[in-house]
């Protein structure tokens, strides 16, 4: 990465871990995904069971792939042909496994995360989860405030998991949210976390440069 860029992209990051240490959160920044990767393996002990949210972010840094050879446990519900209930089932054992893994769709610079979810599983598990919560989000994740964190969720992260999965809402298509009433629509469930929440222990951990939707 260019040296400029990388320098923006490290104060930006600083400015929201500023924010989110001061609302509860441990907050780690990294410079690249790889130190990503590495700093979350080092927050999961190898006999924890871990849960990973449907996420881009955590499948582009190679974690998913990492636990597994290093012998954790790991559940999650992106697998191929799975029939719905067995979706269900495995969305509930994510909730209950030592760690959850998520990657969010916004983060402000005040220091809030904003999800949109469809089922609720994603943000359910991020706020409550069994043990330990753990949130990798990339540079493009940063936004200014709420507002701009919930536009982004809806007119690029569900934009863009909709193309990704050929869901029938029309974002999917014109790569723009309508606040549509579409059967899929994948908008049902908004979370904006404020600060730490109470029961759960909960660390970010910021990359300088782009991962995910
Ligand atoms: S409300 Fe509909 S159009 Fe808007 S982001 Fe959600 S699914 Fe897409």
């Amino acid at each position: 990465m260019d040296e400029n860029n990388l320098w923006l992209n490290r104060k930006r990051i600083e400015q929201a871990a500023t924010m989110l240490r001061k609302h509860g959160f441990d907050v780690i920044t990294v410079d690249t995904k790889d130190q990503a990767r590495e700093a979350a393996l080092e927050l999961i002990s190898s006999d924890a069971t871990v849960g990973i949210g449907g996420s881009m972010t955590i499948r582009e840094i190679g974690i998913l792939d990492a636990l597994i050879s290093r012998g954790n446990h790991v559940v999650h519900h992106w697998h191929p042909g799975i029939s719905p209930d067995e979706d269900i089932a495995l969305r509930r054992q994510e909730l209950l496994c030592d760690v959850f893994l998520a990657s969010s769709n916004a983060i402000t610079l005040e220091g809030a995360l904003v999800n949109i979810d469809g089922a609720g599983n994603r943000v359910g598990a991020m706020v409550f989860s069994q043990g330990k919560s753990i949130v990798i989000a990339g540079v493009n994740k940063i936004v200014k405030d709420l507002s701009a964190g919930i536009w982004r969720a809806k007119n690029e992260a569900a934009a863009l998991n909709a193309h990704r999965n050929n869901y029938d809402s029309p974002c999917g298509v014109t790569g723009k949210c309508i606040e549509c009433d579409a059967p899929g629509r994948i908008c049902r469930v908004t979370t904006i976390i404020e600060r730490r929440p109470s029961k759960t222990d909960f660390t970010v951990i910021l990359i300088a440069e782009p991962a995910g939707f």
